[in-house]
């Protein structure tokens, strides 16, 4: 048979575009899914779990990893910053929906201050540009170090911040090219798997995988063990109360632990004493003081306390008297009869726990519940007291904060230290004093300290920085981002390799 060039070419055409139709038959490619139908996608990735929220644990777990193995191998960077924008996409517009949806399940907080964090989140976490390679280049060639993805990620959630935390960790661990499977807070279920399925359609509606971010449905500590010890999980990731924590880094992989609290602010004689008001009653009051990071106690230098507490009055806040103070301890507070550890410490041996069903309540409930009628509205109580006070110890999550009056700054710095308890969390000053702000933050050594402004500027919120849900405090890495999740690889083009003799 002869054939002629035409024929060769038009064989040698078919024969590439049947390879091109099965290549994007099994690998639909960023652009190829892309311009498939977002729903059609939606269907054929969706068919093990529903959308990214499995049954079964060591389906969440399988999948994840089949998705990671797939994302590395066919994704480039671009296409990683595609699905991350969707995520941000998804968010604003969910954001309603989303915050009405955790306010509901978990009964804590404001719905103002969670379409805020929300927000937050979805503008400020960020994304590929955290990545950066480093270069050494010399006599001896160019050696680059390349931060790579761990794989799969086991990653646990608060109460406090259930979808937040699970935005903020989807974003940073997919920009650094992870899967995550999240073992979230029992008590919001629902909302967390509505935000992992909202991720998962935005990704693949961006024209990734599905299955990226997985969780179990019904999380429990048995399910989060199952997720430690899968053999595919290689990182893990912890936000939340002291016990998580210590779990976490007893389970012998590598895990950042993101701990509680109990930050201390002090107030010195040189501070705006009115601005020192506001920007406390600002952080302590948001989603009723639940944050890791809000104002939980005040140390006050005996000659501003009064100037403070008289503008914190006239900013919002109400000052509790002795008998209305004890009162909210009767029904607020309860004996730890169990000697259980809770909160902000492994003591068992505390006193007192917060009352669940007061965590998280706004300031109005308190009053209504003691037959106040402030007659205006309330963002937080205050309340004056001795170092020893529960208030003062305990990391109550409550819109109640407790103000103690010190000599000078020394017994400021000293109170303070001894109430963060060691959890190098957060700390705040306001001082004009820059040898006193020096002082107290070499003292306290925390992860995050603020000047003059309220604990939100510490996380981006009016200060300036990216913002973060896993502040990692106990292991070290401070305010988590994509880099965080990468490891390091050096790679290295030896110059003698090219030498001409
Ligand atoms: P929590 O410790 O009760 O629960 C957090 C998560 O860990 C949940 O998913 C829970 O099911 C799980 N968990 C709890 N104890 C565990 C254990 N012993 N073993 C295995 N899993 C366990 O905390 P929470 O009430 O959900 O959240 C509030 C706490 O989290 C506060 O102490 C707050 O300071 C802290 N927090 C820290 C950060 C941070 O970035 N450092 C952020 C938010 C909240």
């Amino acid at each position: 048979m002869n054939l002629t060039e035409a024929d060769v070419q038009k064989i040698i055409n078919s024969v590439i575009t049947n390879i091109e139709k099965k290549l994007t038959d099994v690998v639909p490619t960023a652009a190829a899914a892309s311009q498939a139908e977002p729903a059609k996608q939606a269907e054929v990735f969706s068919a093990v779990g529903e959308h990214g929220a499995f049954d079964r644990v060591e389906d969440a777990v399988k999948a994840a990893h089949q998705a990671q193995v797939h994302y590395i191998q066919n994704y480039k960077l671009e296409d990683r910053e595609a699905m991350i924008t969707a995520i941000r996409q998804a968010t604003l517009s969910n954001k309603n929906e989303l915050a009405q949806m955790i306010v509901t399940e978990t009964k804590l907080g404001k719905l103002a201050h969670k379409l805020a964090k929300l927000e937050l989140t979805a503008t400020k976490t960020p994304g590929t540009e955290d990545l950066k390679t480093l270069a050494f280049s010399g006599d001896d060639g160019l050696t680059i170090v390349e931060l790579g993805p761990f794989g799969v990620i086991g990653a646990v959630t608060p109460v406090t911040n259930p979808v937040e935390t699970i935005i903020n960790n989807s974003i940073g661990m997919i920009a650094s090219g992870n899967a995550v499977v999240f073992n979230v807070h029992p008590s919001a279920k629902k909302c967390s798997a509505f935000a992992v399925q909202m991720i998962n359609k935005a990704i693949v509606s961006a024209g990734g995988p599905a299955n990226l971010v997985t969780m179990v449905k019904e999380p429990t500590k048995e399910t989060l063990d199952q997720i430690v010890a899968a053999p595919e999980t290689k990182l893990l990731v912890g936000t939340g109360g002291p016990g998580l924590v210590k779990a976490l880094l007893s389970s012998g992989k590598k895990a950042i632990g993101a701990g509680a609290g109990n930050p201390p602010v002090v107030v010195d004689e040189t501070a705006d004493i009115e601005n020192a008001a506001k920007e406390i009653i600002k952080g302590a009051s948001f989603d009723n003081n639940i944050l890791c990071i809000a104002e939980k106690e005040v140390f006050v230098v005996d000659s501003v306390a009064d100037d403070l507490i008289y503008h914190m009055m006239n900013n919002g806040a109400y000052r509790l008297d002795q008998q209305e103070l004890e009162q909210v301890m009767s029904f607020a507070l309860e004996a730890n009869e169990k000697q259980v550890a809770r909160g902000c410490s492994l003591d068992t041996k505390r006193v007192y726990h917060t009352v669940k069903d007061w965590i998280g309540k706004d300031a109005m409930s308190f009053l209504n519940k003691l037959g106040i009628n402030p007659g205006r509205e309330i963002d937080l109580l205050i309340c004056e007291v001795d170092f020893d006070h529960p208030f003062v110890q305990l990391e109550q999550m409550m819109p109640v904060l407790p103000i103690v009056r010190v000599k000078n700054l020394d017994e400021a710095i000293e109170m303070a230290v001894k109430a963060e308890h060691g959890n190098r969390h957060t700390a705040m000053m306001h001082s004009h004093n820059v040898n006193n702000l020096t002082r107290f933050a070499r003292a306290i050594g925390t992860t995050i300290f603020v000047k003059n402004a309220s604990s939100l500027a510490g996380v981006g919120f009016g200060g300036e920085g990216h913002t973060t849900m896993t502040i990692a405090g106990p292991t070290g890495e401070g305010l988590t981002s994509a880099k965080t999740f990468t490891r390091q690889r050096r790679c290295v083009l030896a110059e003698g390799a090219f030498r001409i003799v």
